[in-house]
């Protein structure tokens, strides 16, 4: 290598100096990258020394807003301490289309868009067998001891009930999550773990080589599928023993504070509330006897369901001994109740704010527990959400604009499509069934007739845009070949199509418009659309080497597992398709 002098001569590199000058310098030189090595080594292994517990936090349903909105309201150690602490990133958007609990679930373990995970929506159409299919369902496997499956009867999640078989488990997520990387990255060595009450909460985080626990409605015990176990840990027979749960029966959910406290205080008797039978719209909210019908179900729709949730992780943390040893270990803990309270009384009203002031206490509760049991200096917490939430439309529409409520049923029966089956001579139904975001069109009947699958896709589509409240219909058959409209969420619908799972045309509706699979259950609020208040979610790191710090840049969820892989020098996961954020990785 040749480089110039300082006389402008090129010279070989280190020949200017000669003889005992050279030893004196040589002999500083090398003392000083000795010392700049030690310090440096040193250095390294003091700050790069990996957490010894990874504990990824999900809040199903806490749209970004909501943490800041009660934020003078919060005790010690909670949000507090993730709003003081941590890295608070303000302005993180999912890039997809369906803002469902599995697909986000299955962004926060995978950092990938449905279209490679196959992860599209809580439930699909299966091709072959032309029956609706949930995503964490598995017939291969079964609940461990054949106990605490899903009761038909009182099931009200309309994507438990489309379950044909009892087991589950991650088989359907077909992208390595960050929690299957650690595995790799530890020769198999860490502990994993996820939590939940639902099943698709835990499942999806703890990825392939992880164990997953929920929430039985049916028992109210935590369980889990033949996948993971065979037998239930000691401590999980224990656990179930306590029958935590049946402690609240003849208890109501009622206000933490004096109600002249809150900002909803007048919100609590709205007319489109979903009122449960016994549970009701206002304060306090009963949860009946421990043999009702519906008494576990409604211990999900409250604060209980994260109380339980995070006892059991609490005993798990412990009794797993998570943190123990210099091996990193991983737990996601996925609270549920936000999701449900804003599915039942909307984001916007007393029941949420009491929720989340709760939800405070609960992860107060859990970050005490952590520190205590490992440290929070050797933990790196991260907590997201899966989706937000829109207000409930009723409620936008007392604010002026012009939203209401669609009826997908309608689809197959409204005149236009009616004139449609007419042209091309089908009798019966051509649209076979909505299940969200798709319409399934009936490929038998399109077949028998002779007709281009694409050309009736189009066909339906065109008459799909024509109703009031619709945004958008757009056939697989064009998302295939690319032939998208300009539309601000194109991008997002791409992201969200897997070719062997989505349904034959995506339907958007326009924002705050409601649309959802099953009428029968009257939610207030549902998410599930591109739109900013589903997208909007909080990124909070806290933790080991976490310098307090508040972000504005647009982020997005699919960063988070980039992030964790390079904070522990793994590789990140197989369909991970973000960036390391900067100010979780660089210190
Ligand atoms: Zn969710």
């Amino acid at each position: 290598m040749i480089r110039k002098d300082r006389h402008g001569e090129g010279a070989p590199a280190g020949h200017e100096i000669k003889g005992d000058a050279m030893k004196r310098i040589n002999f500083t030189s090398v003392l000083v990258m000795g010392i700049i090595l030690f310090v440096n080594v040193h250095c390294v292994i003091a700050k790069d020394s990996p957490p010894r517990l990874i504990l990824q936090i999900t809040v199903d349903g806490l749209r970004g807003d909501l943490p800041g909105r009660y934020l003078d309201r919060y005790g010690k150690g909670g949000f507090r301490y993730l709003f003081d602490k941590g890295i608070v990133y303000t302005n993180a958007h999912y890039q997809h289309s369906n803002l469902e609990t599995v697909v986000g679930h299955a962004i926060l373990a995978t950092g990938a868009f449905p279209a490679a995970s196959g992860m599209v929506a809580n439930v699909w159409m299966n091709r072959e067998t032309g029956e609706l299919g949930y995503a964490v369902e598995d017939s291969s496997y079964e609940m461990v001891g054949a106990v605490g499956g899903v009761d038909k009867d009182t099931e009200i999640d309309p994507t438990q009930a489309a379950a044909k078989s009892e087991g589950r488990s991650p088989r359907a997520m077909l992208c390595s999550t960050f929690s299957d990387e650690l595995d790799v990255h530890t020769a198999g060595r860490a502990k994993i773990f996820g939590v939940s009450v639902k099943d698709r909460g835990a499942i999806t985080l703890a990825g392939h080589a992880g164990k997953a626990f929920w929430f039985s409605k049916k028992t109210g015990e935590f369980v889990s599928s033949t996948f993971y176990y065979d037998q239930y840990p000691k401590w999980v027979t224990e656990w179930n023993k306590k029958r935590l749960a049946d402690s609240y029966a003849g208890k109501s959910w009622e206000l933490l504070h004096d109600p002249s406290s809150y900002i909803y205080k007048d919100s609590d008797d709205r007319p489109y509330e979903t009122a449960l039978p016994g549970y009701g719209r206002v304060f306090p909210h009963p949860f009946g006897k421990k043999d009702s019908k519906l008494f576990y179900t409604l211990l999900t729709l409250s604060p209980v369901g994260d109380d339980l949730t995070l006892d059991f992780a609490k005993s798990l943390i412990k009794n797993e001994k998570l943190g123990e040893d210099a091996v990193t270990d991983y737990l996601s803990v996925s609270f549920s109740s936000t999701d449900y309270v804003n599915h039942v009384f909307g984001p916007a009203g007393l029941e949420q704010e009491d929720n989340i002031l709760r939800l405070d206490r609960t992860l107060a509760d859990l970050f005490k527990f952590v520190d205590e049991n490992v440290g929070l200096k050797n933990t790196l917490i991260v907590l997201s959400a899966d989706h937000g939430i829109p207000e409930a439309p009723e409620y936008m529409a007392e604010r002026g604009m012009a939203v209401d409520r669609l009826v997908p049923s309608k689809f197959d029966v409204e005149p236009g499509i009616a004139a449609l089956k007419k042209r091309f001579g089908i009798g019966k139904e051509l649209v076979k069934m909505y299940a969200h975001p798709y319409i399934y069109l009936n490929h038998q009947l399109i077949r028998k007739q002779g007709l281009d699958i694409g050309e009736v896709e189009r066909a339906v589509a065109e008459e799909i845009m024509k109703f009031d409240g619709i945004a958008l219909a757009i056939s697989s058959m064009d998302i295939k070949n690319g032939q998208l409209p300009e539309a601000p969420v194109i991008e997002n619908i791409r992201r969200n199509f897997h070719p062997k799972r989505s349904g034959d045309i995506y339907v958007l509706q326009e924002p705050y418009w409601f649309l959802y699979t099953d009428e029968s259950l009257p939610l207030c609020s549902m998410h599930g659309t591109p739109w900013r208040y589903d997208t909007y979610v909080p990124i909070m790191f806290a933790g080991k080497n976490i310098r307090a710090r508040r972000v504005s840049r647009l982020v997005h969820p699919v960063d988070i597992v980039s992030t964790l892989a390079a904070y522990i020098d793994a590789k990140p996961p197989s369909g991970a398709a973000g960036h390391p954020l900067h100010e979780v990785t660089k210190w």
